[in-house]
């Protein structure tokens, strides 16, 4: 399993719609900005790091933050997006408060 250095992720809005959206109301100010590329999961809750199909430990790619109170995943959660170098799989997890 070949680990990712870690990388902090910016969203920039690349349209006039995602500029205008309004951030979150109530969360956290680090809601929404945990976007990250390799390292280690932030997860909310237990680990839960998948199996490739071919046995393989699959390495972490990167999680990706609910937007705003729109584009929210379930109660402030994250996507977390692991890779296998040596088939190419990806799998997705979804962790949510
Ligand atoms: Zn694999």
């Amino acid at each position: 399993m070949r680990a990712i250095p870690a990388f902090k992720l910016t969203p920039e809005p690349l349209d006039q719609e995602a500029a205008a959206l309004p951030p979150f109301k109530w969360a956290d100010a680090h809601i929404g900005k945990r976007h990250r590329l390799g390292g280690q999961p932030d997860f909310i809750q237990a680990d839960d790091v998948p199996t490739c199909s071919c046995n393989k430990a699959m390495s972490f790619y990167a999680q990706l933050d609910s937007i705003n109170d729109e584009f929210v995943l379930g109660d402030c959660g994250m996507i977390y997006v692991f890779v296998c170098f040596d088939c190419l799989t990806t799998k997705s997890v979804l962790q949510s408060f």
